[in-house]
């Protein structure tokens, strides 16, 4: 097998599906498991699609939904569409995430081309400044609900939230139940049932064990949380999950002593920053084949904890590894934990190639 590569380990994902599904429960919400980070692999989607806990499969590109085809549990769009690839959404997705009227109306028109009712969650912006109607726009938020209300072959399925990415706002009772009241009113306004209530991502997910979400909130959406086992609003980890469930691992390519202060002027490095270095004397130093390209050198850790990188180029990690308990030598792997941003780009990089734990078929389901 050749290096770098991801191991995703389905055991410990389908473990950390379970623990989450557990806590939902408690205050009776649906699951939704979001797939973007590992583009929607497929060899791991079967095994989410099999967890009982899990109600809806989310991504934010078509194209990884397209993927999903086969899989039976319902495929929503996280990312307002493109008016451009609304043709294929009707075709591969069930539910999507929407905020603009145009839009909603041509999804209109495209569903009914194929005969098919497609399912809208209207998303409203809490102060996240990223996707939505703004709240306090209650004109434009009713005009859009009528849009979809008018549309044949659209269902208005549900409202939703997304904070903590733009503005890092973290949700709270008080936001998320800015929300809750909308929904009501809503409902009330249109004498309709609206079906799902969407408080939100990882970052939500703390409010159930602290016991503030909000009641009429019947639904969180789950990346991170899922498959590095982080809570995202306070960057806690989730008791009872695996933070290995995903390891990056990269092969030595040189180890030699020299020292740690590099010699002659200092200038910008590739990517024209001005390093900083410590003085450490003579130092052992590791290459790894693994650089920029691949990953992401500030969102991975080395599960050795005595080891520590120094630096990355676009194809080489540079790492001290003097103080290890292990005497390490040229062609042995060193295996990495990941953030966010690391799992990201070493799942979207082409050199980086793929193996999985217990393929599906054998313990996992
Ligand atoms: C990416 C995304 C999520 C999942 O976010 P995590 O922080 O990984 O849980 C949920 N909702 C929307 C709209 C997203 O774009």
């Amino acid at each position: 097998m050749a290096y770098p590569k991801l191991t995703f380990d389905l055991n410990k994902i389908k473990n950390n599906i379970d623990i989450l599904g557990e806590t939902l429960k408690k205050d009776n919400l649906s699951m939704m498991i979001v797939t973007k980070s590992f583009l929607a692999d497929t060899k791991v989607t079967p095994v989410i699609d099999a967890n009982p806990y899990v109600d809806y499969l989310a991504d934010s590109r078509v194209r990884n939904l397209k993927r999903m085809e086969n899989l039976s549990t319902p495929k929503v769009l996280l990312r307002v569409p493109q008016q451009s690839e609304l043709e294929e959404m009707v075709k591969y997705v069930d539910i999507s995430f929407q905020s603009e009227k145009e839009t909603l109306k041509m999804t209109n028109e495209e569903a009914a081309k194929i005969g098919k009712v497609h399912k809208v969650v209207l998303m409203i912006d809490l102060g996240d400044l990223r996707e939505g109607i703004f709240y306090m726009d209650k004109e434009l938020i009713y005009k859009t609900i009528e849009t979809i209300l008018d549309a044949d072959n659209l269902e208005l399925f549900g409202m939703a939230t997304n904070l903590t990415c733009y503005g890092a706002i973290i949700p709270k009772n008080d936001n998320l139940s800015i929300l809750t009241d909308l929904v009501k009113e809503v409902e009330a306004k249109y004498d309709i049932n609206i079906q799902m209530v969407s408080g939100g991502n990882s970052s939500s997910f703390y409010l159930i064990d602290k016991g503030e979400m909000p009641e009429g909130i019947n639904n969180l959406r789950l990346g991170e949380a899922f498959i590095l086992g982080n809570e995202t609003a306070y960057s806690a980890r989730i008791e009872g999950t695996y933070n290995d469930a995903v390891t990056l691992s990269a092969e030595i390519v040189e180890l030699q002593t020299k020292p740690s202060l590099p010699i002659g002027e200092v200038g910008v490095d590739a990517f024209g920053e001005k390093p900083y270095y410590e003085d450490r004397g003579n130092i052992k130093r590791a290459i790894l084949a693994l650089g920029r390209q691949d990953a992401d050198m500030d969102s991975m850790s080395p599960l050795d904890k005595k080891i520590e990188i120094l630096g990355a180029s676009s194809d080489h990690l540079i790492m001290d590894v003097t103080k290890s308990d292990k005497e390490y030598k040229v062609g042995d792997v060193i295996t990495f934990t990941l953030g966010y941003g690391g799992l990201l780009s070493a799942a979207t990089s082409e050199y980086v190639e793929k193996d999985y734990k217990h393929p599906f078929g054998e313990q996992v389901i």
